[in-house]
């Protein structure tokens, strides 16, 4: 019929708006690698912020003691102690406890957060047992994971650029955040010293480098995304410090402010910023990453609704609510392997209140979720070229056999099987044969939580 003629018209140019050749990926992966350099020269200088992390030694495995971690960055947030053996013992003992934030305190005030999360962490603490006492007369010290933009002041000290991910509190903005903390602990009462504060892909550089060391930089995927990676000193222009005696240091890019000219941005993914927190901000991240894909495939599945009655004869008032489709929901519909595809089903019916779908529509719904989902998978793969183009690691030099591991984590990454193999399989086409037998992507599975507390024992205040 012609309604249905119209719909396929709907996801057809939006198919082709989202298009990602490999000659674009490679438009974009310089793009990033030229911004790299921009944010790098100068403060200001790119949409890249390139912070500097004050991390110049990452974890050698002689790291010792009982050390805690606080990882807050999305929905979730972990708290974690961990008893380190050094070179021998490596990871003694760890166990960690996750809660979940109210969603009205991600809005509320700085203060009324950071009690909440003192709170659980003095818990936490509370529940100490055996093996897990910190030595007499010692302090107890954490590693703080925080996952939104930092302008560092220190290895422990920081303030707050922005939020993102759906948190918005004014007052916490230019505001040091581990001052913010201990405040928090000191109304509570809980006596510890925030040795290192990390950005969440610092801590996956620390904890893969840990167990790997060819591992030259981190990729998160998941409500957000961002990326790390390790930079010569002496190449990056904005640094008017003492050059470390390591030569390196730890740069956050803060890539999910990445944009360019060369991104396939849709009229969904504009409709999709200008309704979000962060107008104009976040534009890659909004492409890639878990908080969005559910929200874009929802936008586009509005709009055949609207404009070739795709439901039928009204519009289903769920789908005019954003981000009622969640990214894990569209992940489930896209791995639906049953014949009669039951699961698309039933999230259509449970989700969004929209029952008697046809097979047809419901075969259109997960060919719309893998345009979604394999152009976020292809993009990141560019910014991952973009760095190892940065890097000088994008070609093999002499047959040379040096390996590069990327570590990855993240929420996306983990449980969207069918983006990580996207992913992973772009990264290879753009590589090419015989340079990616020398690139290996490594799941570091919570290395940012361990790699926290390595960074808190080496900026031990007992050294
Ligand atoms: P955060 O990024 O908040 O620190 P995670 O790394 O655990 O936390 O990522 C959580 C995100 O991962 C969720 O917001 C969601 O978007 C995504 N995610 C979780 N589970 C799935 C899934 N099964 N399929 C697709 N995406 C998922
Ligand atoms: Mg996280």
């Amino acid at each position: 019929s012609g309604k249905w003629a119209r719909a396929m018209a709907v996801l057809r140019e939006f198919e082709e708006k989202c298009s990602t050749p490999i000659g674009k990926l490679k438009q974009v992966a310089d793009a990033m690698t030229v911004e790299m350099q921009a944010g790098l020269a100068s403060e200001g200088g790119s949409k890249l912020k390139m912070l500097i992390s004050y991390v110049d030694n990452l974890p050698t495995g002689d790291e010792k003691g009982l050390f805690y971690a606080l990882d807050l960055g999305g929905t979730n947030f972990r708290v974690l102690r961990v008893q380190l053996g050094g070179k021998s013992g490596r990871v003694v003992k760890q166990e960690f406890d996750e809660v979940s934030i109210p969603p009205h305190l991600m809005t509320a005030s700085s203060e009324a957060l950071f009690d909440f999360i003192a709170a659980a962490l003095a818990k936490f603490v509370a529940e100490e047992g055996e093996g897990f006492h910190p030595a007499p007369g010692r302090q107890r010290e954490l590693g703080f994971t925080f996952s939104f933009p930092v302008r560092q002041l220190s290895i422990s000290s920081g303030t707050l650029i922005k939020w993102t991910k759906g948190f918005n509190i004014q007052d916490t903005v230019g505001q040091d955040v581990v001052a913010e903390l201990t405040r928090a602990m000191e109304r509570i009462g809980l006596d510890m010293r925030v040795a290192a504060l990390v950005n969440d892909t610092i801590g996956t550089l620390a904890g893969g480098r840990y167990t790997n060391q060819d591992v030259v930089a981190a990729v998160i995927l998941g409500t957000g995304t961002n990326a790390a990676y390790v930079e010569r000193a002496h190449a990056i222009p904005k640094w008017h410090g003492l050059l470390p005696k390591s030569g390196e240091m730890v740069i956050n890019m803060e890539w999910g402010n990445f944009r360019s000219s060369h991104l396939p941005l849709t009229e969904y993914d504009q409709g999709l910023d200008v309704e979000s927190l962060n107008p104009g901000e976040q534009i890659f991240e909004k492409m890639i990453s878990g908080m969005y894909l559910g929200d874009i495939v929802r936008r586009v599945l509005c709009k055949m609704a609207e404009e070739a009655e795709f439901f039928g004869d009204t519009v289903p008032q769920n789908l005019k609510v954003p981000f009622i489709l969640r990214t894990p929901d569209m992940s489930a519909m896209h791995h639906d392997t049953s014949p009669d595809l039951k699961v698309v089903a039933s999230k259509l019916k449970d989700i969004l209140e929209i029952s008697n779908t046809s097979l047809k529509m419901r075969k259109t719904i997960v060919e719309l979720c893998d345009i979604v989902a394999t152009r976020g998978a292809r993009l990141s793969a560019a910014g991952i070229l973009g760095i190892l183009k940065k890097l000088g690691r994008d070609t093999v030099k002499d047959g040379e056999k040096q390996k590069s591991v990327i570590a990855l984590d993240g929420g996306l990454y983990e449980h969207y099987t069918k983006f990580r193999s996207s992913m992973e399989k772009t990264l290879k086409e753009l590589l090419g044969e015989e340079v990616a037998a020398n690139i290996l992507i490594e799941h570091s599975n919570d290395g940012s939580g361990i790699g926290a507390a390595l960074l808190a024992a080496s900026h031990s205040q007992y050294l």
